[in-house]
């Protein structure tokens, strides 16, 4: 059976040599040594002079959201994962929706402006598979308006544009490290920031509020992330380069061989260094997407339809209608992805599609 990812799991015994030292250590959370070892490793690694580990990538857009929405209207896309609509409701926020690029899959920049009102506090963009927003124009937009901005960089790690790394751009940038996800922790997340009382609200926010074990703060919750889950980041880390090498493998080879003469792939924004994170094809129509995906679950292929439905049209969002990222959402399918996909298996996903059209 062939998933659209598959997680990548470390050989055991360098799991289980991780995890060793929490046991010498007897010491479980609370950002111990695995914890701390793992923020420096990923600052150097992403070139990033900050990080907040956190215990999955939704509690960093909630302690974003209640640090910098303060219960506003945030301006948001409708082409995301579910998580970046419910956690500005969850916070007591309105999300009010703008419609997303038809060709970058990001939130419409040019439409942005429309919908400030004087109850707008913040932005809530995603960089969709990895692919950066305008980030210039965003920042702009957010400048004159007196806006946070707040991006959902789950599927970016790693991603920079203009030679820097994604997560610097923003108030604050979140990632997800879950298992399905390009780097993992199994479930996990990080969210970064650069102004230097920000951080330290949000590094406060995800303990509890604590100033100390009898002081606090402020408000806070527990976000915090566990020495084993830490483990197996660190075991995952030595990886990475071969985990983006394999993926591009795949995605070059999805480039050559699908037939983009009837359907189109995403466009990555210019002086971008991308991540290889997910491969979407965008369809003529959804009934040519339901047949392909037919034909591919009787050759026990799974691919998955990221991202449906478009985030306004369910039902405790209320959105108004989006009808470029509606549109999208029917037709876009993301195909199997991941190391170690075999040529043959990449032949024959690619000789369905390409017959389908
Ligand atoms: C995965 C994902 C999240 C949530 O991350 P978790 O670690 O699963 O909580 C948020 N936003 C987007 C766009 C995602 O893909």
């Amino acid at each position: 059976m062939i998933n659209v990812t598959k997680t990548f799991l470390p050989p055991i015994e360098e799991y289980q040599k991780q995890v060793k030292r929490a046991w010498d250590n007897q010491w479980l959370t609370n950002r111990g040594e695995l914890v701390l070892e793992l923020e420096e490793k990923l600052k150097s690694f992403l070139s990033v002079s900050n990080i907040i580990i956190t215990n999955n990538g939704t509690i960093p857009l909630q302690i974003a959201l209640k640090l910098l929405g303060k219960q506003g209207e945030i301006i948001t896309t409708p082409f995301s994962y579910v998580a970046t609509t419910a956690s500005i409701l969850w916070e007591n926020c309105k999300p009010v929706f703008v419609d997303i690029d038809p060709e970058y899959l990001t939130i419409d920049e040019t439409q942005i402006e429309v919908a400030i009102t004087d109850k707008t506090t913040a932005i809530l963009a995603t960089h969709v598979f990895g692919n950066p927003c305008h980030l210039e124009k965003i920042e702009k937009i957010a400048e004159k308006h007196n806006l946070k901005v707040i991006y959902d960089a789950a599927h970016a790690f790693g991603v920079s544009y203009n030679g820097k790394s994604i997560f610097d751009y923003g108030d604050v940038s979140t990632c997800s490290f879950h298992a399905t996800k390009l780097f993992h922790t199994g479930e996990g997340g990080a969210m970064f920031a650069n102004n230097p009382d920000l951080q330290h609200q949000l590094f406060y926010s995800h303990n509890f509020g604590h100033n100390g074990p009898l002081a606090f703060h402020g408000l806070g919750i527990n976000g915090k992330i566990s020495e084993l889950q830490a483990a197996m980041g660190l075991a995952v880390f030595p990886y990475m380069g071969k985990i983006l090498s394999g993926r591009k493998k795949v995605v070059d080879y999805y480039d050559d061989a699908l037939d983009f003469s009837k359907m189109k792939r995403l466009k990555i924004r210019e002086n971008t260094d991308w991540n290889y994170s997910y491969y979407p094809v965008i369809f003529e129509t959804e009934a040519v997407l339901l047949e392909a995906q037919k034909q591919l679950n009787e050759n026990q292929i799974f691919p998955r339809r990221y991202f449906y439905p478009s985030l306004n049209t369910i039902e405790y969002a209320s959105g108004t209608k989006m009808p470029v990222s509606e549109s999208i959402a029917s037709r876009i399918l993301c195909l199997p992805l991941y190391v170690g996909l075999e040529e043959h298996e990449l032949k024959n996903i690619v000789g369905i599609i390409n017959r389908c059209l």
